[in-house]
């Protein structure tokens, strides 16, 4: 990727890392793992869960790699900057992969302000702040890769989901401009968009419900979107920015 070649990566010749947000589980701690496989330094950030971070740090480290666990809530700029600025400082990242994100079901009659405003905020004002933290870096030195992890509920609309639909919108919306704005200094963005993957989020969801929905017949395995993800990252994507990728086993086409 960019102008250094995937095999500094694999070789180690050239230090790599990849940020990403929310990597204490599912999703988040698939795609560290397979980062760290391709040959990144991982910063992993996530909210609470210390103990799941704990052993994202240990997988990373397994495969030779390093891994700062990075507690913050991608919404609270202070705390963002306290743990995310001193590294900064000292590299940029070459990835960034916004991930953080949650879902608080409710129809919309009965949905609280709160219900709105958390949702949103998460995918939205998380992907601002930790995006503005690392940008500046990538377009100073001509190159990068952001991934933003949207959702299926963005492209078609879910119901339940008005306020998670909005925000996995507006995170597909903010890509394209984003995508278009730094492309001229080799900072490619794009989106991947899951359908239903087997992780915490989706584990009260009724299976007998969801699986006739699902062309494949099943829900995904993290890993099958961190491949996605490291693809996104590599040299093969190098002439890819703007794009929504889905990876939901045909539920939406
Ligand atoms: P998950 O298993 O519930 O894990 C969520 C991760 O995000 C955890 O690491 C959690 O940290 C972190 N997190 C949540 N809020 C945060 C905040 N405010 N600041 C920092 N970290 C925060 O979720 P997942 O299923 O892997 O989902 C990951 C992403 O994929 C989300 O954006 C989700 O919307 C999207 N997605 C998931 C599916 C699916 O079917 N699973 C489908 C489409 C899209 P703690 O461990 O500390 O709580």
């Amino acid at each position: 990727m960019g102008r250094r070649k995937n095999e500094d990566v694999q070789s180690g010749s050239a230090r790599r890392i990849a940020l990403i947000t929310g990597a204490s589980r599912g999703l988040g701690a698939a795609i560290a793992v397979r980062l760290a496989r391709a040959g990144y330094d991982i910063w992993a950030n996530y909210r609470s869960n210390h103990e799941a971070a704990a052993k994202v740090k240990s997988e990373v480290e397994a495969l030779g790699r390093t891994c700062e666990i990075l507690p913050f809530d991608v919404c609270d700029e202070e705390g963002m900057e306290a743990a995310l600025a001193p590294l900064v400082e000292k590299a940029c990242p070459d990835v960034l992969v916004n991930n953080a994100g949650f879902s608080k079901d409710v129809m919309m009659m009965w949905m609280s302000r709160e219900e709105w405003q958390s949702v949103t905020d998460v995918s939205l004002l998380g992907f601002f702040l930790v995006t503005k933290q690392v940008l500046t870096g990538m377009l100073k030195r001509r190159s990068g890769r952001i991934v933003n992890i949207a959702s299926t509920a963005g492209q078609s609309g879910l119901p339940g989901q008005v306020n998670y639909s909005a925000a996995k919108a507006g995170l597909i919306g903010a890509t394209k401009a984003l995508a278009a704005e730094v492309a001229k200094r080799g900072v490619l963005v794009n989106v991947v968009a899951p359908g239903f993957i087997e992780t915490d989020m989706t584990e009260d969801l009724p299976r007998e419900a969801i699986l006739p929905r699902i062309p494949l017949g099943r829900l995904g395995r993290p890993e099958e979107v961190a491949s996605v993800v490291e693809f996104l990252c590599s040299d093969a994507a190098s002439y890819i920015t703007g794009q929504v990728l889905a990876v939901n086993g045909g539920l939406y086409v």
